[in-house]
């Protein structure tokens, strides 16, 4: 018998048939992907009927035999087949038919009819049934009925879905022990439950399996989230055995100097958070922690003292935004703060970004090289190949949920690989920061691996954005308003949303938005802000500009210069200029929850009181008009994004930045929670005793996928 027949990878066949290459999109592989694949409902087709008008209305299969066949052209062309089964006859019509099923319908032939039966004046019908020659066995279990994909036909996934079920073969991976703890019997083997699901027996209590209560589902449930809960412990564990430096600041030099410069004290979350941090990077494990506070909660300052101690202790500091625009904002902000305590001490803040001057590009290198760049600002142009670091001691990673999970293991990777002599042995600490909070069975079951801070406090003097829904028609209005409140000093911005796949589209409805704020104001639209001769009051910024021409509008934005700034969404992230006081979304009802609360984060930042409209187009689905409501009633991110997750399922919710590899197929954290903490406890043990096990369940259930756990 062999190892694990379930987990080998078939060999790829000469020459793939569509069908073959549509399953392997799918991810449909190996036997055991095969067997993993499960219904999503069924079709009896076990119960044969007697035709009768009583039964119209319902889906009925029933035996007749053909009394006509013929093709016939009205209201349009059909093919027209009368059944009798009894006293009875029935008409079947077919809108699109091939030859071969004309020949299979000849009069005389008898066949096993199953569709949705209808009573009219004329008799009884059934557009479309599914038809099959009598002499074809009627089937014992329920047919399953599989999701898949264009270019895969049901009957075909189908048979090889039930070669693959053969093919496998389920060696024991959970101990009977761990089992007893949860309750599900040893009689729902894995190898049962499957074949159960993808046949189960005529008298099987269907809602309970199309609801996933069914016993079969808590095994496959409960196995997914140990293979998670293992896979995640190993994680951990490998993380602990491996060594960082020791970031050690007794003095606090800098980071007193940093203080005292602040125009403002460290809220208690601020100086909690601060502290976790400064504990973890003193010690000589790495430190995985996600710092998650709300838009505005005051996340650049924490980065920034946690530099500090990193610096002071010797070592590098890299810290890197998703965008341009954002990392250029912290390089000026770390100058500000650091470069006059760094200077005295012959080392510097550096930056890198994709868009740089050879020659600027390459005196930062050099300076990064030599360490004599004490922190490093970027974009993900900080773990280009070009890129060695001196001694490379903490890695801070703002708005973390905008990177890939992919893009976030490569971080890893490359870091310690970047790190050049005898620091090679040491892994970096890592720390990364969100606004987008997650809640905690999401966090126990993707983030495992990490400690998490969390600032529940915002600066204190902020008055809440109040918030409206408005719709598109008025929105002639609302630019009017909005111009007035801007002629009297204040700044807005006006977000208009990316429209899927076309960056064109998206500059075009951003564009018309700038034609019409002009119009308002009563100026012309600019060209270029870079070589206007007065700032104007409004600017236009998308993704398409120039760095030159974007910093340009971010610096005229900053020094109140520009009054409105329309831009497409690449503002959405941890823009911070506390004058602005106005968000207007245009389209609103195309964001997801997560995003329009980041956007309205951008206005609320400073003392005087904010707004943000939501303009939104057409008639609203009950979606999105929830999702206007909550952003309507609440300003806490905490709350929106359990309102998010409850809206959308944790797929759609992390859709946009995790790859999908590492969700959940079967369980539901939600309502599987129970499983999931018995998963979590069980993994350690199971680690302990029986490692060999872990490592098959884990491989049986997540071949390759395992390594996304640690990003
Ligand atoms: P985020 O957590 O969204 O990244 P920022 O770090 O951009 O927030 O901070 C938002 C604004 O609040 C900034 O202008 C920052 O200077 C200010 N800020 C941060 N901490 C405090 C504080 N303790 N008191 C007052 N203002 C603060
Ligand atoms: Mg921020």
């Amino acid at each position: 018998m062999s190892k694990s027949a379930a987990s080998l990878p078939q060999t790829a066949t000469k020459r793939a048939s569509p069908a073959k290459l549509a399953m392997d999109r799918m991810g449909l592989r190996r036997p055991v992907d095969l067997a993993l694949h499960i219904p999503f409902r069924y079709e009896d087709e076990t119960q044969v009927q007697r035709l009768s008008p009583e039964l119209s209305g319902q889906p009925v299969q029933f035996l007749g035999v053909v009394v006509r066949c013929e093709v016939g052209f009205r209201p349009r062309r059909q093919l027209q087949v009368t059944v009798q089964d009894g006293e009875h006859k029935c008409l079947l019509r077919f809108f699109n038919f091939y030859g071969n099923q004309q020949k299979m319908m000849a009069v005389g032939r008898a066949l096993r009819i199953r569709g949705d039966l209808k009573g009219s004046f004329f008799g009884l019908e059934m557009v479309h049934p599914a038809v099959k020659p009598a002499e074809e066995p009627v089937p014992h279990a329920l047919t399953p009925v599989y999701p898949t994909t264009a270019g895969l036909p049901q009957a075909y996934l189908r048979k090889a879905i039930l070669g693959g079920l053969g093919r496998c073969q389920w060696p024991r991976t959970v101990p009977a022990e761990s089992w007893a703890r949860l309750g599900v019997g040893e009689e729902w083997s894995l190898g049962r439950a499957l074949q159960y699901l993808h046949q189960p027996p005529p008298d099987s209590r269907i809602a309970e399996i199309e609801d996933r209560t069914h016993p079969a589902w808590q095994r496959l449930k409960a196995e997914e989230l140990l293979a998670q809960q293992l896979a995640q412990w190993r994680a951990r564990q490998e993380r602990d055995a491996q060594r960082a430096p020791r970031l050690l600041a007794p003095a606090q030099v800098l980071h007193n100097a940093l203080l005292e410069q602040l125009p403002f004290a460290l809220t208690g979350a601020q100086q909690r958070v601060v502290q976790e941090i400064a504990q973890d990077i003193g010690l000589a494990v790495p430190m995985n922690r996600l710092l998650q506070g709300d838009v505005g909660a005051g996340k650049t300052i924490v980065a920034a003292l946690a530099a500090c101690v990193c610096i002071e202790a010797g070592w590098q500091c890299a810290l890197m935004a998703p965008t341009e625009i954002l990392a250029e904002q912290h390089f000026q902000k770390m100058l500000q703060w650091l470069q006059p305590v760094l200077r005295g001490q012959g080392r510097q803040v550096a930056w890198l970004v994709g868009t740089q001057k050879k020659k600027e590009r390459d005196a930062m290198l050099a300076a990064v090289a030599s360490g004599e760049a004490a922190l490093v600002v970027g974009t993900h142009a900080l773990i280009q190949d070009s890129v060695a670091f001196h001694k490379l001691g903490l890695v801070i990673v703002d708005e973390q949920h905008r990177f890939g999970v992919e893009q976030r293991l490569t971080l890893r990777r490359k870091l310690s690989q970047r790190v050049a002599g005898e620091a090679q042995a040491q892994e970096p600490h890592m720390l990364m920061m969100t606004a987008t909070p997650i809640p905690r069975t999401l966090a126990m079951t993707l983030y495992a691996d990490l400690d998490v801070s969390i600032l529940d406090e915002l600066p204190p003097g902020r008055t809440p954005v109040v918030t409206r829904a408005i719709a598109n028609s008025r929105r002639e209005e609302v630019m009017h308003r909005i111009v007035k409140q801007v002629e009297a000093g204040r700044q807005a911005y006006w977000v208009c949303p990316l429209i899927e796949d076309s960056e064109a589209l998206d500059l075009q409805s951003a564009t018309e938005a700038y034609a019409q704020v002009c119009e308002a104001l009563g100026q012309l639209p600019c060209e270029s802000v870079l070589h206007a001769a007065n700032p104007p009051m409004a600017a236009l910024l998308h993704a398409r500009l120039s760095s030159a021409e974007k910093k340009a509008i971010m610096a005229a934005f900053v020094a109140g210069h520009i009054g409105v700034l329309v831009s497409t969404t690449v503002i959405e992230v941890g823009v911070d200029v506390p004058n602005a006081s106005l968000m207007v979304i245009e389209h609103a009802e195309r964001f997801g929850l997560s995003q329009l609360h980041q956007l309205r984060g951008r206005v609320g930042r400073g003392a005087q009181a904010s707004a943000c409209v939501l303009l939104y187009g057409g008639p609203l689905g009950p979606i999105a008009k929830q999702r206007l409501q909550a952003m309507v009633q609440s300003n806490d991110g905490f709350e929106l994004a359990r309102i998010d997750l409850a809206l959308r399922g944790p797929g759609e919710f992390l859709g946009a930045r995790q790859s999908g590899a590492a969700l959940l197929k079967f369980a539901d954290i939600q309502e599987d929670e129970a499983v999931l903490d018995w998963a979590r406890d069980e993994a350690p043990m199971i680690w302990a005793r029986w490692p060999e096990m872990a490592q098959a369940h884990i491989d049986l259930w997540m071949g390759s996928k395992s390594d996304f756990l640690k990003a």
